[in-house]
C-alpha cells in the first residue's frame, strides 16, 4: 500500500471537471436583455441567459 501507482492517482488528483464548470453566460445575441429588435431573443428564449459548457448546448 506504500508504493505509487501512477495508473490510479489518488481521487482529486486529476479528473474531469464537475458540475462547477458548466455555468450561465449573458446571452451574446441580445446582451442580457432577452430581446432582439423588440422581439424575444430566440438564442436564449428570452432568459437573457445561455448554459455555458455543455458541447452543443
Ligand atoms: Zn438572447
Amino acid at each position: 500500500m506504500e508504493s505509487p501507482d501512477p495508473d490510479n492517482p489518488a481521487p482529486g488528483d486529476v479528473g474531469p471537471p464537475g458540475p462547477a464548470g458548466i455555468g450561465e453566460n449573458i446571452c451574446p445575441r441580445c446582451n442580457g436583455t432577452g430581446e432582439v429588435d423588440g422581439e424575444q431573443c430566440e438564442y436564449c428564449n428570452g432568459h437573457g441567459k445561455v448554459m455555458e459548457g455543455i458541447a452543443g448546448a
